[in-house]
């Protein structure tokens, strides 16, 4: 064996360097298995014994502390490998082999690299060059043990664990509020300020429905928020800070508050740079999950309930659902509304109608954004005043009721609080004692101990002072919230809300700031008329009809009992006239202006009623031509015999043309006799022309 070895060893090994990898998992492990990193250390020794100088003897160390599951973050592996691959190494040294790579693939890659290169490997049992077949198989073999060794012993701790947790007896962490007893069952703090403080926490998320708003709230009133310390030298001890969003979530999502063992709630996976992502998992993929395990802060109801409005929350501030705050346009529901069609927040847009601003309602995001017609469009003047009446109808009866439980409610929240504090100050004072007590028992003489003791005292001390101050603070905050003048002025404001509201001179953008606070939305639909889904804070509803408001041409249409009278006058009437019969009658067009020759021609033309020469016609009149050849005269005979009251004609338009009626059936003759006569008619002018018959 011994002469096998060396004569692995080369002249063109020793030329290289040896490169001695230490390794150590954790850093515990580093201080505390101190044997195994000397060995590891101890190497070097057998490089020089081989032929290595001292100074050839590279000690590649950086990895300790890393563990050797993955080359990823092993800053020392990877270094390893370059220099292997460079062709620097002649031989590589490590205490095992599992101590180079306990990832399966890592290792066996750094031993092709190693054939490549032409670089020995040597642990405590013997030096391998892995360019030979059979050293290579056993390093092979050395490096699956090695995995599987690793796989073994993790799997067996995991499915000791995976048992317990399936009997829902694995001891955990436990979050803030609960502890072990002395038989490991979880009860909850015995703490009376922790236990306070988080019931406070589910009680204030009960009122407010919201995790920020629970922060917001914790914040006012200046309560603080315990936390247990798991690290460190302060490792146990309860730490008083602000109550966090974060943390708000983390406490109404955990099922522990409710009572109830969960384990594998988590899935943690490697990527491939070998970063940690967790996943949350859903509750039917859980690995434990046990309902009444043990006490709680809240029921299961109220636990799932909490999780159901969080989602519901999480949708209402999603970007396209953000209400934003009231801004100075006149439009009453801006951020209110919502479109009925599709579930977006509605946008505003202006125009101007007889000089007076009004809104319209659009829900053109989607428009927008994929180039589609728009989803709806709708009109915001008469939906807004019926918004307001709607309001001021139904907050007069009300509010003196509202008024009151709310008065009601903060009393009583004032008291919880105020426990809260005291318990806080209760805390501080004891601390301070025990400071005293302590101060007091030590023997004078030891200078030094009583120095440190005297500091630690005052330093209770001031904590006790402020906390004193800030209780003082507090209560006179939430007394100067409830004196008797400021219940007064709420309640004259709520019976003074209709007053307030009509009043011209309360600017839109307070009016808009009443509406927000009594309404949460407003989901709009156009069909034949708008329907308004009014749904105020505090869960109620009312729909609103509202007939569509009529646009521009709309407004400018002449009346139907005009058009139904210009129809009939067109019977009897030219254009004119009928102007002069309607004007007499008192009435107007569509735009309210007198009427004119041209109004009429255009109603007549828009509404399609019959013109008059049809009418004529349709009755049997005649034109010029066709009388003139009925009779065998000339049209100018006509024309005179017309003037002379012959014939009987009716004008049809403003240019004076005319229809004749047909003459009666004994005519003609007489016609043409006095056609014949009237040629010689001293009446007849000289310029006008007559045909010969
Ligand atoms: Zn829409």
């Amino acid at each position: 064996m011994m002469t096998e070895t060396h004569s692995k060893v080369q002249a063109r090994h020793l030329k290289r360097n040896a490169y001695l990898y230490v390794r150590q998992s954790t850093l515990r492990q580093v201080f505390e298995n101190t044997e195994s990193t000397k060995r590891q250390y101890d190497l070097r020794q057998r490089a020089i014994a081989l032929g290595w100088r001292l100074d050839q003897v590279v000690v590649i160390d950086s990895d300790l502390g890393h563990s050797g599951a993955s080359a990823v973050d092993r800053e020392g592996f990877q270094r390893l490998v370059t220099e292997v691959s460079l062709g620097r190494a002649g031989i590589v040294m490590g205490l095992e082999v599992s101590r180079l790579a306990r990832n399966s693939s890592d290792w066996h890659r750094l031993l092709e690299i190693c054939a490549l290169a032409d670089t020995l490997i040597l642990d405590e049992d013997g030096i391998y060059d892995p360019a030979h077949f059979n050293d290579r198989l056993l390093l092979g073999l050395k490096g699956t043990m090695s995995e599987a060794e690793l796989h073994v012993l993790r799997a067996r701790l995991r499915g000791g664990i995976l048992n317990k947790a399936r009997r829902g007896e694995l001891e955990m962490r436990l979050p803030i509020g609960f502890v072990y007893d002395t038989e490991v069952r979880v009860r909850l703090d015995p703490d009376a300020r922790i236990q306070e403080s988080i019931r406070q926490f589910f009680r204030t998320f009960r009122r407010t429905g919201s995790a920020m708003a629970t922060v917001k709230a914790f914040r006012d009133q200046g309560l603080q928020f315990p936390r247990r310390i798991y690290r460190g030298a302060q490792k146990g001890d309860v730490l008083w800070a602000e109550l966090e969003h974060t943390r708000a979530l983390w406490l109404l999502h955990h099922p522990r508050y409710a009572g109830a063992f969960c384990f594998g709630r988590l899935r943690t996976r490697k990527h491939p740079d070998g970063h940690l992502v967790h996943e949350q998992l859903p509750r039917e993929e859980w690995i434990a999950f046990i309902r009444d395990a043990h006490e709680g802060y809240v029921t299961w109801e109220e636990f799932e309930q909490n999780l159901q409005l969080l989602r519901e929350n999480a949708q209402a501030v999603g970007a396209d659902r953000e209400r934003g705050a009231p801004r100075e346009g006149p439009a009453l529901l801006q951020g209110l509304a919502l479109c009925a069609k599709c579930g977006e927040r509605m946008t505003i847009r202006y125009h101007t109608r007889s000089s007076t601003t009004v809104p319209d309602y659009m829900c053109q995001r989607q428009g927008i954004a994929r180039g589609e017609p728009i989803c709806q469009h709708i009109p915001g003047g008469e939906l807004d005043e019926a918004i307001g009446k709607l309001l001021v109808q139904r907050v007069t009866p009300v509010t003196l009721e509202v008024a009151l439980a709310v008065q009601k409610e903060l009393e009583t929240r004032c008291e919880e609080r105020d426990r809260l504090r005291r318990q806080e100050v209760e805390c501080a004072r004891y601390e301070s004692h025990l400071a005293r007590r302590r101060y007091m028992r030590v023997d004078p003489d030891n200078r030094l101990v009583a120095d440190s003791l005297e500091a630690e005292w005052n330093r209770t001390l001031r904590i006790l002072t402020a906390a004193q101050e800030r209780y003082e603070k507090q209560c006179q905050a939430d007394r100067a919230g409830l004196d008797d003048k400021q219940r007064a002025s709420i309640m004259a404001l709520a019976q003074d809300f209709p007053r307030l509201w009509n009043d011209p001179h309360t600017p839109q953008r307070e009016r808009k700031r009443m509406a927000r606070l009594l309404i949460a939305d407003v989901t709009l639909l156009k069909d034949t008329e708008v329907r308004a889904q009014v749904r105020f804070n505090g869960g109620a509803t009312h729909t609103l009809n509202i007939p569509l408001s009529k646009c521009a041409w709309m407004l400018r249409q002449t009346s139907p009992s005009v058009v139904a009278e210009i129809d009939r006058l067109l019977d009897e009437h030219s254009d004119v006239e009928i102007a002069e019969l309607l004007n007499g009658q008192g009435l107007t067009s569509g735009e309210g202006k007198a009427f004119n020759r041209v109004i009429v021609a255009h109603i007549r033309l828009d509404y399609r009623l019959k013109s008059r020469y049809h009418r004529l016609r349709a009755r049997g009149m005649l034109t010029v031509h066709e009388i003139a050849k009925f009779l065998d005269v000339s049209p100018e005979t006509v024309k005179i015999w017309r003037r002379a009251g012959l014939l009987l004609a009716h004008r049809y338009n403003d240019k004076g043309q005319c229809l004749f009626e047909p003459p009666s059936a004994d005519a003609p003759t007489k016609f043409r006799h006095q056609g014949k006569t009237s040629r010689t008619t001293p009446t007849i002018k000289a310029n006008i022309p007559t045909t010969h018959v």
